[in-house]
């Protein structure tokens, strides 16, 4: 089975990413992905672009150099009741919705408070991604999250960036491990995520390839083989 799609990477509206649409959808070209989603970060975070970005997404072909291109963007949950920070009349035009935890957003505090921010993140219906879970930073009630992930119909990403020697977030590779055994445990969808925030990155899956081959994760319930299904079950709108 092939991996043909990258459900998460950043342009240069993210305020500290490097790359431009047209630039990612070449790299997936080169790499052979049939489909990528752009998922610039809302505007709370520092640097990134503002609303007025997010309603113009339509403007951007949905094919660049024969990439199919999906419209989404990377939300930052606020805080433990799981506000995030693009309001719902914006959010049910973006084709893919990643809600993350972020340092400069919310700031780590205990265990029950990311808990909480992740499963009230789940419940906004226009979320459909949760990303990058498995950060040291943000220890949570993994069953608690994975049964709501499953009750609310939202994918688990397993961020290959997070992986990566020198990641701001040095990613745990047990926490993420432990999660995917959840993930598996209950039928719920998980989707790979490079994060590329250049393009050179665009499609990079080595560590989580590896993860998911350890604990032998099944392949059905990874979204990136398949652009029919990824979009059947990440962006029903389309
Ligand atoms: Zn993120
Ligand atoms: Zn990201």
């Amino acid at each position: 089975m092939r991996l043909e799609l990258d459900s998460h990477c950043h342009t240069i509206a993210s305020g500290h990413a490097y790359s431009t649409v047209t630039e990612n959808a070449a790299a997936a070209a080169k790499k052979g992905l049939a489909l990528i989603a752009i998922t610039d970060h809302a505007p709370a975070m520092p640097g990134a672009f503002g609303y007025l970005h997010f309603v113009n997404l339509r403007v951007i072909p949905n094919f660049i150099h024969g990439v199919e291109i999906l419209k989404g963007v990377e939300l930052s949950v606020l805080g433990a009741n799981g506000d995030v920070d693009l309001p719902e009349n914006i959010l049910k035009k973006m084709e893919v919705v990643i809600a993350s935890l972020h340092t400069v957003c919310f700031e780590p505090s205990d265990w029950q408070s990311h808990t909480m921010a992740i499963i009230n993140a789940m419940k906004n219906p226009y979320v459909k991604i949760l990303g990058h879970p498995g950060d040291p930073r943000y220890p949570f009630d993994v069953d608690a999250a994975v049964n709501a992930a499953a009750d609310y119909g939202v994918a688990i990403e397993m961020n290959d960036s997070s992986l990566t020697p020198g990641s701001a977030r040095g990613g745990d590779r047990k926490m993420m491990r432990d999660i995917l055994l959840a993930c598996a445990k209950k039928n719920v969808n998980v989707t790979l995520g490079s994060d590329a925030h250049y393009m050179d990155d665009i499609g990079r899956f080595n560590h989580v390839e590896q993860l998911i081959e350890e604990v032998k994760f099944p392949k059905e319930l990874i979204l990136n083989y398949s652009v029919e299904k990824f979009k059947k079950t990440i962006c029903p709108k389309i």
